[in-house]
């Protein structure tokens, strides 16, 4: 189980190779190539340190056209660190594959959040009160998303995220992606109150 065996872009297995990523761990052997291949909702339980951050970004990478300057996947995450983290990782698995990732979170400014959407980015990743305030300016559109990842979803359901979650995955176009990562939570009642 090699990462050259999962018929990935050549540049983006160049990214993941100078990260230093040499194997995948068991769950990147798990997800990636279904995640790729199937297109379909997924969920996978997975404690921080198990290189779950990976997983779900190299499945978004991969699916990424980056000739297309519009918002193809968006991941949200319960805080802005870690929003910021799953950026930084993005960026770097990117690195050699021209796609433009944002992070999309409070406490930065909104006219420069704005800016940056209307020029274009591929990838958002962002907390779910900016990532809506966005939505409702009409700076951030979603009508070629095709993935809509959720980071820590027990953690933002928890947290009181759920209502501006929906909020968000009503304005997905209906045949989205929805990989729903957790540390803990009992899965099909997490699921359940997503969809
Ligand atoms: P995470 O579970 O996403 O927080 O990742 C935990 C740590 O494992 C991070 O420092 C990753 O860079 C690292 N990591 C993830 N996948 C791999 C891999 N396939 N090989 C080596 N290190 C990895």
């Amino acid at each position: 189980n090699e990462f050259d065996s999962m018929n990935l872009d050549e540049q983006l297995l160049m990214g993941i190779y100078s990260y230093g990523f040499e194997k995948p761990s068991p769950i990147q052997q798990r997800i990636i190539v279904p995640m790729i291949e199937t297109k379909k909702d997924i969920i996978a339980q997975a404690q921080s340190g198990t290189g779950k951050t990976a997983t779900f970004s190299i499945g978004i990478l991969q699916q990424v056209d980056n000739g297309l300057a519009e918002c193809q996947a968006l991941v949200l995450a319960p805080t802005r660190e870690l929003a910021q983290q799953i950026v930084k990782v993005m960026i770097a698995l990117g690195d050699f594959m021209s796609v433009r990732i944002h992070a999309c979170v409070g406490g930065t400014a909104v006219r420069d959040d704005i800016r940056t959407l209307q020029n274009g980015v591929h990838v958002v990743v962002g907390t779910p009160g900016r990532v809506y305030d966005m939505i409702n300016r009409r700076a951030l559109r979603l009508a070629d998303t095709k993935i809509f990842a959720l980071d820590e979803a027990d953690e933002m359901l928890s947290r009181g995220f759920k209502d501006q979650i929906y909020d968000v995955f009503k304005c997905m176009p209906p045949n989205v992606q929805v990989p729903l990562l957790f540390a803990n939570l009992h899965h099909g009642k997490a699921k359940q109150s997503i969809r």
